[in-house]
């Protein structure tokens, strides 16, 4: 019982976020890695951030935290790229754990910043229009300059490299799942990496007068996400995905661990009836 009031007291006393922000996984510093292809990880133990790679630059999914710039600058040296070659930046969602290193990133290398269009308010005002947690001052983060506003089914192009934006809402208005091909000894796999699934702590799902359609678009968001192909399960969180679990397994050797159509389908439908779980409860307290 005690843990469990504990819980709810935390709950109630702040943001999940402000727990969140002093997580020590969100920064601690975690090897880089080459996932598949020209895909590779440049993100902290918990917070991931992607590198792909071309011969006319790279792309970047994911900024973090601020403090998180210096850790991804250094992955991407360490890996034997140049920080200043990323020219085009994206990200997850409009979150501070995915987003708030964007207008540095974009100072530094001068990178072209994409964002999903029900995102842009947030990402130009620094979280201040966010539906959840516009009063939060923790969960503030500096504005950024959207170059290019995307919408549902843009690609985002650069070298060979085609990526897909798909718009699977809820978490935020304008979460992104980003979708590409990549190859590797003379095989193609489908990339998909999840924006986010998950209803956080403290968001209303019934009534909700800042964003009313949120259930629906959570809805949407599972059907969009069970209609993609997936070899490759990659996410915002390494949680998500497993990542430390599936990087022991690389240093071994054998198949790529980040193969795993199953691990996606299985994280799909255990969020799916998490939300729903959740959903049911709100409505009936709402009667
Ligand atoms: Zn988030």
């Amino acid at each position: 019982m005690l843990p469990r009031l504990f819980a709810i007291a935390f709950l109630f006393a702040g943001s999940l976020f402000a727990q969140g922000a002093t997580n020590p996984e969100w920064t601690t510093p975690f090897p880089p890695h080459r996932i598949i292809g020209n895909v590779y990880y440049v993100g902290s133990k918990d917070l991931a951030a992607f590198l792909i790679t071309t011969p006319q630059g790279h792309i970047l999914i994911n900024s973090n935290l601020t403090t998180s710039v210096p850790q991804i600058k250094k992955s991407v040296e360490q890996l034997g790229f140049r920080f200043s070659d990323i020219k085009i930046l994206l990200i997850s969602h409009a979150h501070i754990d995915h987003c708030a290193g964007s207008a540095l990133i974009k100072k530094l290398t001068g990178a072209k910043y994409m964002v999903m269009d029900a995102d842009v308010p947030e990402i130009e005002d620094g979280g201040k229009s966010d539906f959840q947690y516009s009063k939060s001052q923790d969960m503030l983060y500096p504005a950024a300059k959207v170059d290019r506003v995307l919408h549902d089914g843009d690609e985002v192009k650069l070298g060979d490299v085609v990526l897909v934006a798909h718009l699977t809402p809820g978490h935020t208005k304008g979460c992104t799942t980003w979708t590409f091909k990549v190859s590797e000894k003379g095989k193609t796999y489908n990339v998909v990496i999840v924006g986010s699934p998950n209803v956080n702590p403290g968001y209303k799902l019934v009534s909700n007068a800042q964003y009313p359609q949120i259930a629906q678009d959570y809805q949407r968001t599972f059907r969009v996400l069970k209609s993609l192909p997936c070899d490759i399960f990659l996410g915002a969180h390494g949680g998500y995905y497993g990542m430390t679990e599936k990087f022991a397994h690389i240093s071994n050797g054998g198949t790529n661990p980040f193969i795993d159509p199953a691990g996606y389908k299985s994280y799909v439908a255990d969020r799916e009836q998490a939300f729903n779980t959740e959903l049911k409860k709100q409505t009936k307290g709402a009667i």
